[in-house]
């Protein structure tokens, strides 16, 4: 394969920066540009120190380490070697010009995952964990995406593979060699093999749901009238002023996001726009907007101002909540000289409500003990499960779970039994799709095209 090269590293000012080249000429090119101090010959798995220079002037570009692996030891499986050089923007590109103008040419966003899994060191699920673990926001989040990379989903599928073949066996001895005395198959083995096999990928399906909550967090937005201390509330989880805050209504107009980290998931908040009957009409649409978002998060925090009557918006609010992952927020109990009251329409929704003040502070821990219970977020380990986090994954499960119950009916119908086989046949070509071994080309750029330049 052509020899490729990229940065690695991320743009911007640092203490190294790495500049990667993978192919056969790899180490041709680089013979061209760098001068070891020391000589020998190229070993894999080791370091030489030396400069880069510029071959038409022998300008020296930087003093760089040079780290060599040998094909097939490598990431990609080819001679590929990093170049560490000093951290600067303007190193890491004459670098990467110098090993262009060599011939190599620039690598693809992925492309040396890609070749990893072309050259068959790592499986398609192993490949797309990669992006995972360099994406991952939180630690749980990291470790199921390196249980990924380190094979364990593959490992698992492969198991399920295999249960699959021994049915598939058993089903294809007695179609292919009628004329031997092979003994007939035993329905109702099948039937337990087909239930294990059932009960090994339901439980891979239902995984994605706490997969999801890992890979895309939780979506949770803070809805509530204008000054009820939205804003306020958002940059106390935060902790630091990230919303505007003022004390003149309607000025979150738009919406704002970010991620909190709660017990190692990800939670994506978002502040919306004060709900009230809005006259301007960007407020208004700020609104519609915040009325969405709450519809489609999967929670809510509804915020009220304990100091003050419920109106309009807040019982808007409240039919808003009705049938959502609700809690209720009363703030600014700091305001609150005696015992403050709940108002009725609170305690009828029988909804959780929490007294915080968004201002001292007082409470804030709470909605993280709530939210985390809500989802059992400390149920969630990683470490000890496998979860699917990938969509593409979920839907080929899916696919072959459908299969299996599609042998399971054809089987009850009495209908031949190279009809059962076929259907097992079906699902173990979708558990292929995880782990690569029959995906088009189009699915294989869609995903590494999703990969950062250097990986
Ligand atoms: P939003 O419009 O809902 O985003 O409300 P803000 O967060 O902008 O707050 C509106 C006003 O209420 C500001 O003056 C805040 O300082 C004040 N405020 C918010 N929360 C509290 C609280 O818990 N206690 C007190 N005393 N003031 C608060």
């Amino acid at each position: 394969m052509e020899t490729i090269a990229s940065i690695s590293t991320a743009p911007g000012i640092g203490g190294i920066g790495i500049v990667r080249m993978s192919g056969e000429k790899c180490f041709e090119i680089l013979n061209n540009i760098f001068i070891p101090r020391s000589d020998g010959k190229i070993k894999g798995y080791s370091i030489k120190y030396g400069n880069i220079i510029n071959p038409d002037n022998n300008k020296i570009i930087d003093e760089v380490l040079v780290s060599y692996f040998v094909s097939p030891k490598s990431y990609t499986k080819e001679d590929m070697c990093e170049i560490n050089a000093h951290g600067s923007n303007i190193i890491l590109n004459e670098i990467l010009e110098l090993l262009l103008n060599n011939g190599a040419r620039l690598a693809e966003p992925g492309e040396f995952t890609k070749r990893a899994f072309l050259n068959g060191r790592i499986d398609l699920s192993q490949a797309e964990s990669v992006i995972d673990v360099i994406n991952a926001k939180t630690e749980k989040e990291k470790q199921a995406a390196i249980n990924q990379l380190e094979g364990f989903l593959s490992e698992n599928i492969k198991k399920i593979k295999n249960m699959i073949l021994n049915i598939l066996v058993n089903i294809e001895v007695s179609i292919d060699y009628p004329e031997y005395d092979t003994p007939d198959v035993d329905r109702n083995k099948i039937y337990t093999e087909l239930d294990n096999i059932k009960e090994e990928l339901i439980k891979l399906e239902n995984s994605f749901s706490t997969g999801k909550i890992l890979k895309d967090g939780l979506s949770i937005a803070i809805i509530g009238r204008p000054n009820a201390g939205k804003s306020s509330l958002l940059n106390k989880i935060l902790k630091e002023e990230r919303a505007i805050v003022t004390n003149v209504e309607g000025t979150t107009r738009d919406t704002i996001e970010e991620f909190i980290n709660i017990n190692g998931i990800p939670a994506k908040i978002i502040d919306t726009a004060g709900i009230r009957n809005a006259k301007d009409e960007i407020e208004k649409i700020g609104i519609e907007k915040a009325k969405k978002i709450a519809e489609k998060s999967d929670l809510i925090i509804a915020i009220f101002d304990i100091t003050k009557k419920l109106e309009e918006e807040d019982f808007e609010i409240l039919r808003l909540i009705e049938n959502k992952n609700a809690i209720i927020i009363l703030n600014k109990i700091d305001l609150c000289i005696n015992e403050e009251k709940i108002p009725v329409e609170i305690l009828e929704t029988k909804k959780k409500y929490l007294k915080i003040s968004a201002i001292t502070g007082d409470g804030i821990e709470e909605i993280y003990n709530e939210i985390s219970s809500m989802f059992c977020l400390d149920k969630i380990k990683p470490e000890n499960n496998i979860i699917i986090t990938n969509t593409r994954h979920k839907q080929s499960i899916k696919d072959a779970l459908k299969n299996i119950l599609n042998a399971e009916e054809t089987l009850r119908l009495n209908f031949p039994e190279d009809i059962v086989a076929i259907n097992l046949k079906d699902s173990i070509e979708c558990l292929n799709s995880i782990t690569g071994e029959n995906v088009t080309d189009e699915i294989i750029n869609n995903i590494f095209s999703k990969f950062c330049l250097g990986k």
